[in-house]
């Protein structure tokens, strides 16, 4: 009877210890994610961060034969046909992804360029998702007054106008580092750097964000690597003599934290190069492509992300989502 009673006792105790053990552990627990802010829109866990992932795992690969789709580092090329979009697009709000959209309209290339940009971004870029629009300029009065969709918003930021066409290009990698570390990383979790000089026709949406993101160049995308035009000079940072792939600077992306890195990189090789009297072959262009050859990017946009119509063989663009626009060096550009 005694032994029922000492059984009993001690199960007694063990209950109330397991109770104070898991009392305590639930209230440390309840106060490491009071720790954690819950209305912060940029708060992520694993469980975001799985789903993210096993969302590439329902990409079709093989939906395009004609052309490549994953690269040797197993980073997809996206094409059209390849994903879902309604899938990228639930996750991407369920995920509370949001996008900075950066863009520079300096000179005449405001005139010329940013009203058919913006307007035409409202249509096609990012629909769904929290977009803000980051316009670089130095006529900040002239920047035109574009009706935007709910949850998107538009901040101009006044910068100097270099007077080389060059360095208004290629100085856009400290500015928009600049900009991440004052307030994009603030506000956003994704950041796209585009030229100004295109026009979006078709859907560009969330299945175009990745960790950090390259675009294939539309005049190279099917050339050997032999002819891809890096930089060939040894006293320039952006020096290469191999790569994976000719990337098109119009346009790169990715987590902010990578974006700041890149822009980071290439302003300092730039600033480099400037020091030892020498410049790059295609400028910021070079640099980038020497960054992407050193740090892959995780997720590649094929050219029908950013197409040039002059080209007459459209046989593997299935749908232009971003066009060049009509270049007028001679009358736009200052020097
Ligand atoms: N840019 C600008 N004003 C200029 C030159 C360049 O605003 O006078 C910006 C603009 O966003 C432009 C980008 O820098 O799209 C890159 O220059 P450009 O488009 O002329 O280069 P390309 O497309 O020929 O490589
Ligand atoms: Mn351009």
């Amino acid at each position: 009877m005694s032994g029922i009673i000492h059984k009993a006792r001690g199960a007694g105790i063990f209950c109330c210890l397991v109770l104070l053990v898991s009392g305590f552990t639930s209230l440390y627990l309840r106060y490491l994610t009071s720790l954690v802010p819950t209305d912060n829109p940029l708060a992520t866990d694993e469980g975001e961060l799985r789903q993210n992932i096993e969302l590439d795992n329902s990409l079709n690969f093989g939906t395009r034969p004609g052309v490549q789709t994953i690269t040797s580092w197993k980073a997809p090329i996206i094409w059209e046909g390849m994903f879902d979009p309604n899938l990228y697009d639930q996750n991407h709000i369920q995920a509370h992804s949001s996008v900075a959209l950066t863009v520079f309209a300096v000179g005449r290339y405001l005139d010329a360029y940013l009203k058919t940009f913006l307007t035409s971004a409202e249509q096609h870029f990012m629909l769904g998702l929290p977009v803000t629009y980051y316009v670089f300029t130095d006529q900040a009065e002239k920047v035109p007054n574009i009706e935007l969709a709910p949850q998107r918003s538009l901040k101009v930021i006044q910068v100097e106008k270099h007077s080389r066409w060059q360095d208004i290009s290629m100085m856009r990698m400290k500015t928009i580092s600049e900009a991440i570390e004052s307030e994009i990383r603030h506000h956003c979790n994704y950041v796209f750097c585009f030229d100004v000089d295109q026009e979006f026709k078709g859907r560009f949406g969330s299945e175009a964000l990745g960790d950090s993101v390259a675009l294939l160049h539309a005049h190279f995308y099917k050339f050997p690597k032999e002819k891809f035009t890096y930089d060939r000079n040894p006293k320039s940072k952006a020096f290469m003599e191999t790569g994976d792939f000719y990337y098109h600077a119009a346009l790169f992306g990715g987590l902010w934290e990578n974006v700041k890195n890149l822009t980071d990189a290439c302003y300092l090789s730039i600033m480099e190069d400037k020091l030892n009297d020498v410049e790059a072959l295609w400028h910021d262009e070079s640099h980038l492509n020497k960054y992407f050859w050193f740090h892959k990017p995780s997720r590649l946009l094929s050219p029908e992300y950013c197409w040039d119509q002059s080209i007459g063989d459209m046989s593997d663009i299935h749908v232009t989502r971003l066009v060049w626009a009509p270049k007028h060096y001679d009358t736009l550009r200052t020097l």
